[in-house]
C-alpha cells in the first residue's frame, strides 16, 4: 500500500492556510445538489454535519445510539487546549502545535497537528458562542489550566463535563439543522460496510436496529466520525458500543490505520493494567495524577495477607482429627484449621 498523506508543500505555518486559499469555491446555489453521509454523531460527526448543512449542502447523519446526545463524546472530562495566551505565559500556536507533537511522541503529521494549533482560536469562540458554559473566573472571564503537564494554562473546561457540554452544544447546532430540513438524522443505525466506487467512498450500508432492515444510502462523499479504536484494546474508558467495526470497515476496503491515539490513552492505563478499576480519567489525571508519575508511587506493592496472617500466628499442633473438608473435628486454634475457618475477604482485612 502507497501511503500519501496529501499535505499540501510550503513552510510549515503556511501550508492548509495556502491550499484553503487556492481551493475552487462550489457554488453557494449547488451545494444542495451534494450529498454527504456522516456516519457518527460525537463531537467529530455532529460537528461536521452541522457545518456542512449550514454550508448548505444535504446532510445524511447516522448513530447507533437512540440519540445523538448519548455519543461517547459525552464522557472527556478534562478540558479543551487553545493558544489563546489569556494568562500572557507565553503560550502561541507554536507552542500547542510544539506540546501537541510531543505529547503523541514525535508520530503525528505536524503540517496537520499545526492547523489544529491554528484552529484552536477559533473553535473556543463557536462553542462560546453556541452556549458552552465554559468555568469562568469571578471577573467574568473564560478560566483556564494547565492540563496534562503542560506549562502554560491554556485548557478551557467546564468543571469535570467539558465533553457533555460541548457535545450538548454541537447538538443543539445539529437538531437546528434538523428542524430546517437540512440533515436527516439516523438514530438506532449501524453502519455496517462502506461503498467504494472509482477509489472513493461513495455509500454505505446500514442495518436498522429496531427493525433489522438492511438499507444502502449513496453519497458524494462519506465521513466517518466513529470515535477511537478503543475497545479494541484490552483496557478502555470508552463504552463497549465504541468498537471500531465502521473503522475496521472502512480499513477492509482499503483504508489505511494508524494507532498514533492510543499512546496519549494507554498512559494512564496500562501501568495499572491489571486493575482496571482503577483506571485513571482524564479529568482527575489533568488535575495533578497525570504527569510521568511512576506506578510505584501511585500504587504501592501490597504484602499478601496469607503471609502476614501466616507470620503472626503462633503455631501451633492440630490436636484434633481431621474431617472431609480438611478442618479439625473440634475447631481447635492451631494454625491449619484458623486459616481454614478465615474466609478470604477477613484477610483483607487484616
Ligand atoms: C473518559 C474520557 C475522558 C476524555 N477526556 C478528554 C479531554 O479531557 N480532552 C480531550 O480533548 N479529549 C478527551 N477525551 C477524548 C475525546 O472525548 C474523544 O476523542 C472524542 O470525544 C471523540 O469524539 P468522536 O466524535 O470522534 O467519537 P464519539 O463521541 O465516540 O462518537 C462516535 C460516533 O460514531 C457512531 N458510530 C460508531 N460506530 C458506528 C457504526 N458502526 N455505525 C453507526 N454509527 C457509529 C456512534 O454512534 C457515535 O455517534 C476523553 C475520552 C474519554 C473516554
Amino acid at each position: 500500500m502507497k501511503i500519501e498523506s496529501r499535505i499540501p508543500g510550503g513552510p510549515l505555518p503556511g501550508k492548509w492556510q495556502d491550499h484553503r486559499n487556492h481551493l475552487k469555491l462550489v457554488n453557494p446555489n449547488n451545494k444542495r445538489r451534494f450529498t454527504v453521509l456522516v456516519v457518527g454523531s460525537g463531537l467529530a460527526g455532529a460537528s461536521a454535519a452541522a457545518s456542512l448543512a449550514e454550508l448548505g449542502y444535504r446532510v445524511k447523519c447516522f448513530c447507533f445510539q437512540d440519540t445523538p446526545r448519548r455519543a461517547h463524546s459525552i464522557a472527556a472530562q478534562g478540558g479543551i487546549n487553545a493558544a489563546k495566551n489569556y494568562h500572557n505565559d507565553g503560550d502561541s500556536v507554536f507552542r500547542l502545535f510544539y506540546d501537541t507533537v510531543k505529547g503523541g511522541d514525535f508520530r503525528s503529521r505536524e503540517a496537520n497537528v499545526y492547523r489544529l494549533a491554528e484552529l484552536s482560536l477559533a473553535i473556543i469562540d463557536q462553542c462560546v458562542a453556541q452556549g458552552v458554559p465554559f468555568a469562568r473566573e469571578y471577573g467574568g472571564l473564560l478560566d483556564n489550566r494547565s492540563f496534562g503537564g503542560a506549562q502554560v494554562a491554556r485548557t478551557f473546561y467546564a468543571r469535570g463535563q467539558t465533553g457533555q457540554q460541548l457535545l450538548l452544544g454541537a447538538y443543539q447546532a445539529l437538531c437546528r439543522e434538523i428542524a430546517a430540513g437540512r440533515i436527516e438524522m439516523r438514530p438506532r443505525t449501524e453502519m455496517l460496510d462502506l461503498v467504494v466506487a472509482g477509489g472513493r467512498a461513495r455509500g454505505i450500508v446500514t442495518r436498522d436496529l429496531v427493525t433489522g432492515r438492511l438499507e444502502r444510502h449513496a453519497g458524494h462523499a462519506v465521513v466517518l466520525a466513529t470515535g477511537g479504536y478503543s475497545n479494541v484494546y484490552y483496557l478502555s474508558t470508552n463504552a463497549k458500543g465504541s468498537n471500531a467495526t465502521a473503522i475496521w470497515r472502512a480499513h477492509r476496503r482499503g483504508a489505511g490505520m494508524a494507532g498514533g491515539a492510543c499512546r496519549h490513552r494507554r498512559r494512564a492505563l496500562l501501568r495499572i493494567r491489571h486493575q482496571p478499576s482503577q483506571a485513571l480519567p482524564l479529568g482527575p489525571a489533568g488535575r495533578g495524577g497525570g504527569r510521568g508519575q511512576p506506578a510505584e508511587r501511585q500504587h504501592p506493592p501490597r504484602t499478601p495477607r496469607p503471609l502476614l496472617l501466616a507470620a503472626t500466628t503462633p503455631r501451633r499442633p492440630c490436636v484434633g482429627e481431621r474431617g472431609a473438608a480438611g478442618r479439625c473435628a473440634i475447631h481447635c486454634a492451631c494454625y491449619p484449621c484458623l486459616v481454614l475457618s478465615m474466609p478470604s475477604a477477613h484477610w483483607s482485612r487484616e
